[in-house]
């Protein structure tokens, strides 16, 4: 079976579907100097471990053919694909989990222990099981084979060259989605956010939580915003923006009035 053929087929329709347009490939980041490599309609992240940018923490890996796009984001800058030393997963929904197909017997991966069975081949995804739109867009990325996950909580904190990964548990659009927190220099106090599919950016700069249509559970998903705005407040995360897996870069104020906004119409 052609899986190359079925991504050209449906992509351009789910992104017409999503209507999402995300940033164009190549640097974004001022606090960490983090890359996008953007396919078409989902985002990954190279985050570079040193001053020289000679090694790369990849935030999530797109779909099945994205170590192509990981290698050419990385080939423009002189770099090759040997130089990503680690993936940390948000969750292990087939769009976010291609390149850590292809690559991942070969580098760390991290993610946390339920997203790391949908890894591995154990369980399926429960945003799969709920979803006609996941279950479509599953047929983009199959898994052709497990991957093992180090498995780690938000308790955790890994340490890769000058980075400092904070996991954040945020579950919802899947019962095990983690966010990391990263930063270059944490003594400096500027962090990057990255949510997965916990939370994008409407184009006015609004912050909202994934659709209903692909979330397992919209009462987790937006309980986790809460605890993200907590855990913004409570460990200072600022200076830097929120980079979501399908839209363009937020400012990490907005979740805070996203949070508002959520407590309203609860009221
Ligand atoms: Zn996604």
């Amino acid at each position: 079976m052609n899986y190359q053929r079925s991504t050209e087929i449906i992509s351009p329709i789910m992104s017409t579907v999503t209507r999402r347009s995300p940033m164009a490939t190549g640097r974004i980041s001022e606090a960490t100097g983090a890359l996008s490599v953007v396919d078409i309609y989902v985002t990954s992240y190279l985050i570079p471990t040193n001053d020289d940018e000679t090694e790369f923490v990849a935030v999530d890996g797109g779909l099945d053919h994205n170590a192509y796009n990981i290698n050419q984001a990385l080939n423009r800058r002189g770099h090759s694909l040997r130089k990503v030393v680690a993936f940390v997963l948000t969750h292990a929904d087939p769009d976010h989990t291609g390149a850590i197909h292809q690559l991942g017997s070969d580098i760390p991966v991290y993610s946390s222990q339920k997203e790391s069975d949908v890894l591995d081949g154990k369980s399926p995804s429960e945003c799969l099981l709920k979803s006609s739109v996941a279950r479509v867009s599953k047929l983009m990325s199959p898994i052709v084979e497990g991957v093992k996950a180090e498995v780690i909580t938000a308790d955790d904190v890994i340490k890769i060259g000058q980075l400092t990964i904070r996991p954040i548990s945020l579950p919802g659009h899947t019962g095990g989605s983690l966010g990391y927190a990263i930063s270059r220099d944490h003594r400096k106090s500027r962090w990057d956010i990255f949510p997965g599919d916990a939370l994008e950016f409407r184009r006015n700069g609004n912050a909202t939580r994934a659709a209903k249509v692909v979330s397992a559970n919209i009462t987790d998903a937006e309980q986790s915003i809460v605890h993200l705005d907590d855990v913004i407040d409570a460990e200072g995360y600022r200076n830097g923006k929120v980079w979501p897996g399908h839209s363009g870069p937020g400012d990490i104020s907005a979740i805070k009035a996203y949070r508002q906004i959520l407590q309203r119409q609860r009221q």
